[in-house]
């Protein structure tokens, strides 16, 4: 079985993000921007394109959260909808609770800003390769 795309929404259904159906790799981010953004624990988010395939744009609200990013959300009903890297790759890591029609086979393969995850939840996931704020910086200036 083949699918072209993994088709996601927000709570309010006004904006619907379509990504490839290749993309199955969760990155978990704990830092204090991404939890703030996401409500209290990691911003889990799927890999995207530099290009965003969305219907719905017109209600995409974009929030610069620093120099070299900014987060979308939709402006009807607040759901958190992606990171987008402004700089560099230009990426785009929507939010993986978007696509629950579509995730039986999304894994966690990275955490990022480990260092930065407060002792009030843990992911019982092993896979998961870990990384620490420190690291992460070292590999952007690389
Ligand atoms: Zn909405
Ligand atoms: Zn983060």
């Amino acid at each position: 079985m083949t699918r072209a795309k993994r088709v996601g929404k927000c709570l309010c259904g006004a904006v619907e993000i379509s990504i490839s159906a290749a993309a199955d790799k969760i990155g978990a981010c704990h830092c204090t921007m991404c939890r703030r953004f996401s409500g209290g624990s990691a911003f889990m988010a799927v890999h995207g394109t530099e290009q965003i395939d969305a219907k719905g744009a017109e209600h995409i609200g974009r929030y610069k959260s620093s120099d070299w990013a900014e987060r979308g959300f939709c402006t009807q009903c607040g759901t958190p909808l992606f990171y987008h890297l402004t700089v560099g790759t230009m990426e785009y890591f929507y939010s993986a609770g978007l696509f629950q029609n579509d995730d039986k086979d999304f894994k966690v393969n990275l955490e990022i800003f480990v260092d930065q995850k407060p002792d009030f939840y843990d992911f019982a996931n092993a896979q998961s390769q870990r990384k620490t704020s420190e690291q992460v910086f070292q590999e952007v200036n690389e």
